[in-house]
C-alpha cells in the first residue's frame, strides 16, 4: 500500500491548457524564450467583490473622490463570471468553487464542484500545481479556512466544496481514498505542498485521516510528516523559517472579521459609525496585510535560496470576508474586509515596485448583494445607513435574498486590474477563464509537462 504515498497528480485535460496558455501569443514563443529573471505573480482576490461593493469601500474609507489602492493599477477589464450546469448550459450566477475553479484550470465548471470537469468530474490541473512542477514558490493566503473554496481550487480536486477534511466527505464518494480519489481539501493541500499556506480552518486539521496509507493520524500530523512547520499567531508566523513550507492556521474556521457594526434590518437602521476592531478577534490574529507580507517574504527567501536564485512564484491573497460578511448583510463588517484586502492589495504594489517582472492581478469571483441607494430610499429589503469617515451618510441595500435569511451573490461581471509583465491582457471584457493564460503566461509555465491528454478530451 505505500506504493501510494505522496501524491498522485492526474496530469489529464492538458490539451485545453496548452490552448489556453498560447492564447493570443505564438506558441513558440513560450518554447523558445529564453530563461529569464523569475517571474512572479501575486492574484488577489476580492471575494464577492463587485463593483458595488469596491464603491462602497471606498465612500466609506477614502471618501467619493479617493483613491483606493487598487484604483492605481494601470489596466482594467471585466470579467464575465457565470458558471456552467452539468451539461455546459449558462448558471448566471455562480459560487465560488466555480469561480476559483475557472482561473485556477481555465475550465467553467458546476457550482459547488472544486476543480474538477462540469460533465465527467475528473480532476483538471491548476495553475498552483503547474508553477509547482515547474519549480517555481507558490503560496495561498485567505482570510477564510485555507479549505474554503477558494483556495481550495488551486490546491484540490473533489465534487463538492464540502468535502473539506476526511469526516465530511459525504458529497464525494468519488473522492474518497477508497474508491481511487485523493482524499479531501485539507489532505490533497499538505500532499500537494505549497510553500506557504496561511488562513483559518484549524479544526479541520485535527480530523483523523481514515484510509490510505496516514490512516489514523490527524491532518496536522500528516502535515508535520510532510515537514510543515505549523504556525498559530503572528508572533510564529514572524518567527517562521523559509527553509520549510509554512501552515498557518490562526482560526478555528474562518477568521473573525477585522470590523463591526449592526447588520442591514428590514426597514432600516438609524446612521451608524462602523467600529473599526472586532472583540471576536484573539489579539494575536495576524491581518492579511501581515499575512501577505509574511508570504511574500518567505517566497522571496525560498526563490533567493535556491542555487539558481529562483524561478519565481505564484502567490494567491483572497479576500474572503468580503463575502461572508455581504451574505449576513453586515456592511461594517463587509467594508471593513474590503479596506483590509485593499491594504493587502497596495502590499503587492509596493512588492512589485521593488521586483521586477512582477504581475499584479486584482480581481473577484463575483459580485454581492450591495447596493448604495439613496438616503431617502425604501428598499424592500434589508437596509441600513453608514455614516463614512469623510462624514456624509450612505445607505445601503440588501435585497438578493428574504429578510430573515442570507444575501446570495449575484451574476454581475466585476472588474480585473493588473500592473506588470502581460497587464495588458486584463483590458477589454472576458471570460473569468482567460485570467488562467494571462498567470499562465506571465509565469512562463510550460502547459506540457507530465502531461498526457487523454483522447477525445478538447476541453471548454
Ligand atoms: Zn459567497
Amino acid at each position: 500500500m505505500s506504493a501510494v504515498r505522496g501524491t498522485r497528480r492526474p496530469w489529464v485535460v492538458v490539451a485545453s491548457v496548452a490552448l489556453l496558455f498560447t492564447g493570443s501569443v505564438p506558441a513558440a514563443s513560450l518554447s523558445s524564450a529564453p530563461a529569464a529573471a523569475p517571474r512572479n505573480v501575486i492574484l488577489l482576490i476580492g471575494d464577492g467583490m463587485g463593483d458595488s461593493e469596491i464603491t462602497m469601500a471606498r465612500d466609506h474609507s477614502v471618501g467619493a473622490e479617493g483613491r483606493l489602492a487598487m484604483d492605481e493599477l494601470p489596466a482594467t477589464g471585466a470579467y464575465v463570471t457565470s458558471s456552467v450546469d452539468g451539461r455546459g448550459r449558462p448558471d448566471y450566477v455562480t459560487d465560488s468553487a466555480a469561480g476559483a475553479t475557472s482561473w485556477a484550470t481555465g475550465h467553467k465548471t458546476v457550482n459547488g464542484r472544486v476543480s474538477k470537469t462540469h460533465d465527467t468530474n475528473r480532476p483538471l490541473p491548476t495553475l498552483l500545481e503547474l508553477a509547482k512542477r515547474q519549480g517555481l514558490a507558490t503560496g495561498s493566503v485567505t482570510t477564510a479556512s485555507v479549505a474554503d473554496a477558494t483556495p481550495a481550487a488551486l490546491t484540490s480536486h473533489v465534487t463538492d466544496r464540502s468535502c473539506k477534511g476526511p469526516a465530511d466527505m459525504a458529497s464525494c464518494p468519488a473522492d474518497l481514498r477508497a474508491a481511487g480519489g485523493a482524499g479531501s481539501v485539507v489532505e490533497q493541500a499538505v500532499a500537494l505542498r505549497p510553500d506557504v499556506l496561511l488562513g483559518g480552518g484549524a479544526d479541520l486539521f485535527a480530523q483523523q485521516v481514515t484510509d490510505g496509507p496516514d490512516r489514523g493520524r490527524t491532518v496536522l500530523e500528516q502535515a508535520r510528516a510532510r515537514g510543515y512547520q505549523v504556525v498559530r499567531d503572528r508572533a510564529e508566523l514572524g518567527a517562521a523559517a523559509p527553509d520549510r513550507p509554512v501552515l498557518g492556521l490562526f482560526a478555528p474556521d474562518n477568521v473573525p472579521a477585522e470590523w463591526t457594526g449592526r447588520p442591514a434590518v428590514a426597514g432600516g437602521t438609524p446612521a451608524q459609525r462602523c467600529t473599526k476592531s472586532n472583540p471576536a478577534r484573539p489579539a494575536g490574529t495576524p491581518t492579511l496585510v501581515e499575512e501577505t507580507r509574511a508570504a511574500l517574504k518567505l517566497l522571496t527567501a525560498r526563490n533567493e535560496r535556491q542555487k539558481d536564485r529562483g524561478k519565481g512564484f505564484f502567490l494567491q491573497v483572497e479576500g474572503a470576508g468580503i463575502d461572508d460578511r455581504a451574505h449576513d448583510a453586515d456592511p461594517c463588517g463587509q467594508v471593513g474586509e474590503t479596506v483590509a484586502f485593499d491594504r493587502a492589495v497596495r502590499v503587492a504594489l509596493d512588492y512589485a515596485a521593488e521586483h521586477g517582472n512582477t504581475l499584479v492581478v486584482v480581481t473577484a469571483d463575483h459580485g454581492h448583494a450591495s447596493q448604495i441607494v439613496p438616503v431617502d430610499a425604501r428598499p424592500a429589503g434589508r437596509s441600513t445607513t453608514l455614516v463614512t469617515d469623510e462624514g456624509g451618510q450612505m445607505q445601503v441595500a440588501y435585497g438578493s435574498g428574504a429578510v430573515d435569511d442570507v444575501q446570495e451573490h449575484t451574476g454581475t461581471q466585476v472588474r480585473v486590474a493588473a500592473r506588470g509583465p502581460r497587464a495588458e491582457e486584463v483590458r477589454g471584457v472576458h471570460a473569468n477563464t482567460a485570467l488562467f493564460g494571462t498567470l499562465g503566461r506571465a509565469l512562463g509555465l510550460r502547459p506540457s509537462i507530465g502531461a498526457t491528454p487523454p483522447p477525445g478530451d478538447a476541453g471548454r
